[in-house]
Formats: structure tokens, C-alpha cells, sequence
């Protein structure tokens, strides 16, 4: 009986000591505009290269679903009809929408996906922004509320003409979670997946946490301060994204929902929950509502943490990262911060 017994344990042996373990990443630049990184711990090279094209795969098509920059997808197909009727979207569209427009409420309406109705008059890279004119004259159609999502026909309705909307503040983080599923559901036990400002991880890195490094607003190489996460996402909202200065004034690509124009209460802002489609929801409050509403809000959600720069070079935190109630942060070294850093 012997014999079994001992080829049955040096099997059980074997899977739990895989020969060729390692971590596995690679970098794509140019989906949803931005660069994203996946990172993942496998004994298998090829399953963990396959598990990385499935996610970019899955960034990819929520790219040409949501992206306003592609004239064919759903999202400037809604644009284009709803002010006129009700236009019946994909079930994944409609999800997501809803959780726009609850983000709008906790955020208590600086979160809004219709900021798009002024906004799409804002080119950064070309330094163009619309008049004042131009801005009075479209902000009334600016309102989560003019969004109707009717579950019956799985359709979307604006209640106004001019109406726009634009998933940017909220798809990438979305598609973090969609690529984080996916690599739970194919057994990952220690990932990363990053997206532009919104990130992603899945367990620690060998019993040290991710470390996260909030970079200075004016200077990309400078770490301001550094946060440990295990099984957490975290964005980074800056005003130093994208943007342009004109006569000392900085436009940049947060809006604020009530008057059309940046936002500048703070010069960044990350967020820290569960996942990261409500670190993204959550993390360009700060700039519409300043830092202490905006606390406020972030100290009432129990899973939810935040560091905010304010324009003076203050650092502020969340109840949760005060002294004391912090996990304790590693020490800064000299060198380079550890992936990954946000931006
Ligand atoms: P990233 O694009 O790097 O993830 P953010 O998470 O800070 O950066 O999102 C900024 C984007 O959010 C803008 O480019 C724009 O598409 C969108 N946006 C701007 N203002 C608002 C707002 N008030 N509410 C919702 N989305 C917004
Ligand atoms: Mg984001």
C-alpha cells in the first residue's frame, strides 16, 4: 500500500512547488489612450502570457465600446441619439452607466459623466478651450440627471438637447476590474494591472506589499509619499495629465460639472477601495469640491481612503492613513520608487 500513497504525496509535492516560477509582464501602449501594465506570478510562461493577451484583449473591446474618440462605438452612438430617442445599448453599457450616476450622487454631483456637454469643446494637446460664451451656453445641458437609463428596454435617454457624455473618468478603472476577474478566474494569486492612473492588485508580492509612490504635481520624479497595498486598487487624479497654461492659468482635463472650467481645488488626488472602478469614480472629487468636502465624503465610505496634494503643497489623508491607524509604511529608499508608481 506504500507505494500509491507515496506517488500520490509526490504529486501533491510537485503542484504545490512549481520548477519555473516567475513574474510575467508586459507593457501596451495605445489602448484607451493610455499605456497599460500587467503583472502576474506564474509557474507556467505561456499560460501567463495567454492570461496577459486575454486582458488586453478585454481593454481592447472596452475601448471600442466606450472610447468617445471612435465614431463607431457604442458610446458616440448613444451621443449621437439619445437627445432624440431612446437608444437600447449592451447590457455591459447599461451597468456601467448606472454606476456612473451613482457615483454622481456620493460624490454629491462632482462626478458626472455629462461634464462631456462643455468638455468636448476642450482640446489639450492643441491648447484650445472654448469662450466663456460657448461655456454658458452648453452648461445647462451639463447633469447627471438629464441621463435616463430605462431597465425595461435597456435603453438610455437624454432629457435634454446637448447633452454628452464621456466614460473617461470612470472606463479605465472599470477595465482594471474586468482585467482582474479575469486573471482570479484563471487561479492568479499575486497581479497587477494598471491602466493610465488606475491600478489594481491581487494579493502582495511575497509577503511585502505593493508599494504605491504618489509622485510630486510638478516634479514626475519625485515621490511624495509612498503607500503599501495588498488586495486593494488605487487612482491618481493630477491636474498635470493633461493640460495646458495660458496667461498663469492651468487648463486641464477634470471639469468641474457646475461651471464648465478645470477644477483646481487640489493638484491630485488618489483614492484607495476594494476596486478600482470606485478608486476611479471617487478620485476626481477632490478637485470640484476641495480637499475638506471631499474628505468628508471619502471619511463617510467605510472602504475608502484617500491622499490629497492641495495647491499650497500640503499632503492630507484619510482617517484611515492617519498615524495610528495606518499599516506601517516601509521606509523611503534613495533609488527609484518600486513599481508601481502612480502618475
Ligand atoms: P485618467 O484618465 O488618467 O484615468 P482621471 O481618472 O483623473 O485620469 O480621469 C480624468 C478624465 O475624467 C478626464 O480626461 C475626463 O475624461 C473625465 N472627467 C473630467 N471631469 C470629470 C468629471 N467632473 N466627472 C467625471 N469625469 C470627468
Ligand atoms: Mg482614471
Amino acid at each position: 500500500m506504500s507505494r500509491p500513497i507515496s506517488a500520490l504525496l509526490l504529486l501533491s509535492l510537485l503542484a504545490a512547488a512549481p520548477a519555473h516560477a516567475e513574474w510575467v509582464s508586459r507593457t501596451v501602449d495605445g489602448i484607451m489612450g493610455t499605456r497599460i501594465f500587467v503583472e502576474l506570478w506564474s509557474d507556467d510562461r505561456a499560460k501567463g502570457e495567454a492570461a496577459i493577451d486575454a486582458v488586453m484583449d478585454e481593454m481592447r473591446h472596452i475601448d471600442e465600446t466606450m472610447s468617445t474618440y471612435k465614431p463607431t462605438s457604442e458610446v458616440s452612438r448613444v451621443n449621437a441619439l439619445a437627445a432624440k430617442q431612446a437608444v437600447p445599448i449592451s447590457p455591459e453599457l447599461f451597468k456601467l452607466l448606472g454606476t456612473a450616476l451613482e457615483y454622481s450622487r456620493i460624490t454629491e454631483g462632482a462626478f458626472d459623466i455629462t461634464y462631456a456637454s462643455v468638455g468636448y469643446m476642450y482640446d489639450f494637446r492643441e491648447r484650445k478651450r472654448p469662450s466663456e460664451e460657448q461655456i454658458q451656453a452648453a452648461l445647462p445641458a451639463i447633469s447627471y440627471r438629464h441621463v435616463l437609463l430605462d431597465p425595461k428596454t435597456h435603453s438610455v435617454r437624454f432629457s435634454q438637447p446637448g447633452v454628452r457624455i464621456d466614460l473617461g473618468g470612470i472606463a479605465k478603472g472599470y477595465s482594471v476590474d474586468c482585467g482582474i476577474e479575469i486573471l482570479q478566474a484563471r487561479g492568479y494569486k499575486h497581479a497587477l494591472v494598471n491602466a493610465g492612473g488606475d491600478s489594481r492588485v491581487i494579493g502582495d508580492r511575497f509577503g511585502r506589499p505593493w508599494v504605491v509612490g504618489i509622485r510630486h504635481p510638478d516634479h514626475p520624479d519625485q515621490v511624495i509619499t509612498r503607500i503599501p497595498l495588498v488586495d486593494a486598487a488605487f487612482s491618481t487624479s493630477g491636474d498635470y495629465e493633461r493640460y495646458f497654461d495660458e496667461d498663469g492659468v492651468r487648463y486641464h482635463h477634470i471639469i468641474d460639472p457646475h461651471t464648465g472650467h478645470s477644477a483646481s481645488k487640489v493638484r491630485s488626488a488618489t483614492v484607495i477601495a476594494p476596486t478600482a472602478t470606485r478608486t476611479d469614480g471617487l478620485s476626481k472629487t477632490a478637485f470640484v469640491l476641495g480637499p475638506d468636502e471631499a474628505m468628508r465624503i471619502y471619511n463617510q465610505l467605510d472602504d475608502v481612503d484617500a491622499v490629497l496634494v492641495t495647491p499650497d503643497g500640503r499632503i492630507l489623508y484619510s482617517k484611515g492613513l492617519q498615524p495610528g491607524s495606518a499599516p506601517p509604511v516601509p521606509p523611503v529608499p534613495p533609488t527609484a520608487p518600486a513599481e508601481p508608481t502612480a502618475h
